[in-house]
């Protein structure tokens, strides 16, 4: 036998039947919670811990506490009741008293707490007939434990895995790998790391996060461990990020081009720093000869078409060409016209005749273009004389060619991928690839930036330009069914006002949005509450105003059509649907409501809030919805409290944990157990800072083969040859 330490990869080779106690039953219980090997177990973590000296006792937990009790059985009872509903009782008890357990509909409960068994339970205490009570507690089964700080792992009593047996595997894997029994465990941090950040060995974090001594233990042990996550993750983003750029040809544009000094020495106003921050940063990419992935968030309003203008005439001053590409024909247009304004006058070196100039040329490509405009305009890329082409993704189809494209801007569009800069590629003549600034309005918090997007760059405008007047957010706690009157005289009497101050607004000459209810379960619900809600406003709250609806059933020559009745000011209000989210700018809607607004996300109700706010007169959003749950009361709460979209984005972390962020773009690809992009903030900027100080000194891992064996061990296949290969 050799003395060298055992490493993951080796534990990830033993299956769990060679441990005692695991039979084939066990096994396929296991299998079910997705754990078929020794690092499986390892790294199923306890839930929770029981900390036995500071457990409560019955006799002094009070109404209302929210607490966790080790207890054993005494009996549990099983009955049915109104409606063929399966009620089961259980009574448990420690030395100090009794507890009565209830559970709804859960028949199981009668066979999992049999009498003599220990459990620890937790939830709210509540009073039955003046005996102390929980209902639908959390049990967990812990079995006979004596140790002072018990683990308590996820278990289900379905494949009839416990915590006590997970307890025991571990045990004796620890036992079986650690000294003096086994050979060890391989710790692939580099030491100056562990040093750095004072971190224990893995040996000791495995030991303490499933035996901990005492909290402070388990906690040291979690603070490595989710390092550990978070570090290969890191590592694998920029490592991907890194193969692209070896892999891909770039532009090494200029950024002190006439255009460029012309247009920041023309504009009207002063940029912002975070502007210009953006802008250097982009500067710095576009000048490298390796294609920019750059993500620009930034908050509705917050600048980011100047930034992309800046960029784009980058590429048009070394006599390249640039695409700008919204995710509608609305947009598109919106973006074309204010851009066309912007670069009015501007002209560019006429390369057909020595000496002249020519002015520098603006194009829309969108489906409503004619097919003779078409097929000048296209016939125009390929030879160059268009320098700029706003449109939506018809931008990127086949038959679409530039001569040479050098920057790439993609408005709001998240799904941008490895796919999508393929094609993009394609559509130049160029042999490099352009530049590619990807910009989004939807916030999310820096943390979970660096994972979502980990492998692009990313700049923030976190600053609005001086002289907006804030969006007032009002919130109305009634319902947002208008035909059924709050019968709490209050939330009547609320609703009134507002739609009062709205009749007010629009007899000003102002506009304004209201979005309808969200219904998830079918679209054509959602058209038919979208219709009621129109016809009752256009008979009842704004009888004698003109009002236009909008929604998914429309066609999209019929969505424009209306959209250009609310831009051009001949509709007061618009009814809309959600498909309003992305949307247009008229500097005369003053007022949004939202109808229901406790069942939209807090990035949606800000997304909706953006669309007022855009001119000079004050504006209003109004939020109609109920308080139906603690989350909904705090979305509520923020949403009135703040307009800044970094610091909702972090209300949102916090409220949702990041299931959903981390859904969007890393589905199938996280090892994320321990670790939570809304609790391990700082530890997320730290593993990047690692992976890329790490890598900028050593690009392969070469000098690190038990960090690159490891992320092999937790990469696919195909990923680990093309980001470790070279
Ligand atoms: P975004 O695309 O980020 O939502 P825009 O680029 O459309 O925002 O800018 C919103 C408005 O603010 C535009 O009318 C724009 O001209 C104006 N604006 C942009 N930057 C500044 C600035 N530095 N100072 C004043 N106004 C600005
Ligand atoms: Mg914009």
């Amino acid at each position: 036998m050799s003395d060298h330490p055992l490493d993951l990869a080796a534990l990830a080779q033993i299956p769990v039947t060679r441990l005692k106690g695991v039979g084939d039953k066990k096994a396929k219980g296991l299998a079910g919670a997705d754990i078929h090997n020794l690092l499986d177990l390892l790294t199923y973590y306890p839930r929770r811990y029981l900390d036995r000296t500071k457990e409560a006792r019955i006799s002094e937990l009070f109404e209302g506490d929210e607490a966790s009790v080790l207890v054993t059985v005494d009996r549990t009872i099983s009955r049915r009741i109104r409606g063929g509903r399966v009620l089961v009782t259980s009574t448990v008890s420690d030395s100090s008293g009794t507890l009565r357990l209830t559970f709804f509909n859960q028949g199981w409960r009668e066979r999992q707490l049999t009498a003599g068994r220990q459990a620890v339970i937790y939830g709210k205490v509540d009073l039955y007939r003046g005996q102390r009570q929980m209902t639908n507690p959390v049990v967990d089964l812990v079995g006979d434990k004596t140790g002072r700080i018990i683990p308590v792992y996820p278990q289900s009593e379905k494949s009839g895995i416990h915590s006590w047996d997970v307890t025991d595997w571990v045990g004796e894997i620890l036992r079986r790998t650690l000294p003096p029994a086994g050979r060890g465990l391989l710790d692939p941090l580099p030491m100056a790391l562990l040093d750095r950040h004072d971190f224990v060995d893995r040996a000791a974090a495995l030991t303490g996060i499933h035996r901990p001594e005492s909290m402070a233990e388990a906690m040291e042990a979690r603070r490595r461990l989710v390092f550990d996550e978070l570090f290969r993750l890191q590592l694998a983003l920029v490592l991907r990020k890194r193969a692209i750029e070896r892999t891909e040809v770039g532009i090494g544009h200029t950024v002190e081009g006439p255009l460029v000094t012309r247009f920041a020495e023309h504009l009207p106003f002063a940029l912002t720093s975070a502007q210009k921050r953006a802008i250097a940063e982009i500067g710095r990419d576009l000048t490298r000869p390796v294609p920019m992935h750059r993500l620009l968030q930034g908050d509705v309003g917050a600048g980011k078409t100047l930034v992309a203008v800046a960029t784009m005439l980058a590429a048009v001053d070394g006599g390249h060409q640039a695409a700008l590409m919204a995710p509608t024909e609305v947009l598109a247009e919106q973006h074309f016209f204010g851009i066309r304004t912007l670069l009015e006058g501007m002209t560019v070196e006429d390369r057909a005749s020595l000496f002249a100039d020519r002015p520098l040329r603006v194009e829309l490509l969108t489906n409503r273009v004619g097919a003779a405009d078409r097929k000048r305009i296209l016939s125009e890329l390929l030879t160059g004389s268009v320098d700029i082409a706003i449109g939506t993704h018809a931008l990127i189809q086949e038959t679409v060619m530039f001569g040479s494209l050098g920057v790439v801007v993609i408005d709001e569009q998240h799904r941008f991928g490895v796919e999508q800069r393929a094609a993009l590629r394609e559509r130049s003549y160029a042999d490099e690839s352009p530049d590619v600034l990807v910009m989004t309005a939807t916030p999310i918090p820096r943390t979970a930036a660096m994972t979502v997007y980990g492998d692009l760059d990313v700049s923030v405008l976190d600053e609005l330009p001086p002289g907006r007047t804030p969006v007032a957010t009002r919130w109305v706690r009634a319902s947002g069914a208008l035909d059924e009157p709050p019968e709490d005289l209050e939330a009547a009497a609320d609703l009134d006002s507002m739609w009062s101050e709205i009749r007010g607004q629009i007899d000003e000459g102002r506009q304004v949005y209201v979005v309808c209810p969200l219904i998830d379960e079918s679209e054509k619900l959602e058209v038919a509450s979208a219709e009621a809600t129109f016809d009752r406003l256009s008979t009842v709250e704004l009888d004698g105003r003109r009002l236009g609806l909008l929604h998914g059933r429309l066609t999209p020559a019929e969505k424009d059509r209306t959209m250009e009745l609310f831009r051009d000011g001949h509709l007061d209000v618009l009814v809309a649907t959600t498909v309003i989210e992305v949307g247009v700018d008229v500097a005369n809607a003053t007022v949004m409501v939202i109808l229901d607004a406790d069942r939209f996300g807090i990035a949606q109700l800000h997304q909706l809030r953006g669309r007022v706010g855009r001119g000079a007169h004050a504006s209003t959003c109004w939020l109609v919805g109920e308080s139906t749950t603690p989350d909904s009361e705090a979305r509520m709460e923020a949403l009135v409290k703040t307009t800044d979209g970094f610091e909702l984005a972090e209300v949102d972390l916090d409220l949702r944990g990041e299931g959903t962020i981390l859904g969007e773009r890393q589905k199938g690809r996280n090892d994320l157990k321990l670790a939570s992009l809304a609790r391990d903030r700082q530890t997320v900027s730290d593993a990047r800072q690692a992976a890329i100080e790490l890598l900028d000194r050593d690009p392969l891992l070469a000098d690190q083969p038990a960090l690159a064996a490891e992320l092999e061990l937790f990469l696919d296949e195909a990923d680990a040859e093309f980001l470790l290969k070279g």
